[in-house]
């Protein structure tokens, strides 16, 4: 089927089955669908009314203008921001899936996504993935929302599009990495590793990988303080030598988080400075199943597990370790010096 006939076909089977996806199966899919982590939260919130429409502002007492700031013309709604705005219709029929929306306004926008979203699912056996496609223009509908609203300016056209082929890319970064990269420490066993189950391969590659990273957070609630006092710490070492290293205060709500965070930055900054052969240590066991467990990592690191994913399908070999907490006590020391320091 044509992509641009899917919303009749979706029109005529609503009239005759109105909804056959109740709240729950939704939700389900949803959880368990290809859809970047931030995009699923994204969803529900637009789904359940809970984004932060300036309608909304207004009835908590922020005073704002309650106009789209897409049209400047009629009151932002979900509906209306979403789907019915004249710039954004101009965006679904220009996005691959050829959306037009006439017709479209007796649904709900909620109602809207959820039958398009479950209608696609359907589609995603044949590895075709529409659903992609519709939850990036919804998403990059909200961040070019978002920068008119923060930092004002013009609707610019070229950008709508090219947030959405950016955040596709990534989406398809992801599932490419679940397919191909991504294995347990259970394969990397048979290739000669002594480890079993406290691993997780990301990306591979024949060079030989001598660079090692160990990372590790320091969080900790102090009395008396509202937030938490939390910092990363990171140190790579060559042949046993150290090379780089680095610490800084962060703000963060649990050591879980800080311990993510370590490892993003600690990758990040590898990246950047070209060693794309990274053996990482980290003493987290329940980070190291997050990321193995991708994409249904927990939800409070799901977004930052999506990004160490990102960063790592882009260089060589990536292997995160599970290790002791003696293997990543110089980690650990300089983000705790950071952690009393920093705030
Ligand atoms: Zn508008």
């Amino acid at each position: 089927m044509s992509s641009k006939s899917i919303y009749a076909c979706l029109l005529r089977e609503n009239n005759e089955d109105h909804c056959d996806y109740s709240s729950s199966k939704f939700y389900k899919l949803l959880w368990h669908s290809c859809l970047l982590p931030k995009w699923k939260i994204f969803v529900w919130k637009l789904i359940n009314k809970a984004l932060p429409l300036r309608p909304r502002m207004i009835r908590r007492g922020i005073m704002v203008d309650d106009k789209c700031p897409f049209c400047c013309k009629d009151v932002e709604t979900e509906d209306h921001l979403f789907r019915d705005c004249e710039i954004v219709q101009r965006v679904w029929c220009a996005s691959s899936l050829g959306i037009k929306i006439n017709g479209a306004a007796h649904i709900r926008c909620g109602d809207w996504v959820k039958n398009f979203l479950a209608y696609l699912w359907k589609g995603n056996k044949d590895g075709r993935h529409d659903d992609i496609e519709f939850a990036a223009v919804l998403w990059a509908i909200w961040v070019t929302r978002n920068n008119l609203v923060f930092r004002g300016g013009e609707v610019d056209p070229t950008g709508v599009m090219w947030i959405i082929e950016n955040q596709k890319s990534m989406a398809w970064a992801a599932i490419d990495g679940i397919k191909k990269g991504i294995r347990n420490g259970g394969d990397v066993a048979q290739e000669g590793s002594s480890s079993k189950t406290d691993g997780v391969l990301i990306k591979e590659s024949i060079n030989d990988c001598n660079i090692h990273m160990q990372v590790d957070g320091a969080w900790k609630k102090v009395r008396r303080k509202f937030d938490p006092e939390a910092a990363i710490g990171w140190v790579i070492e060559r042949n046993g030598s150290v090379i780089a290293e680095d610490a800084s205060p962060i703000r963060c709500n649990s050591a879980l988080k800080a311990e993510v965070l370590a490892l993003l930055d600690g990758i990040q900054q590898a990246k950047n400075r070209g060693w794309w052969d990274l053996h990482i240590m980290t003493d987290s066991a329940i980070l190291v199943a997050a990321l193995r467990s991708f994409p249904n990592s927990p939800f409070e690191i799901a977004a930052e597990c999506a990004d160490i994913i990102r960063i790592s399908l882009g260089m060589r070999n990536v292997y995160i370790k599970k290790c002791s907490r003696n293997r990543v006590r110089r980690a650990h020391y300089l983000a705790t010096m950071a952690r009393k320091n920093g705030s």
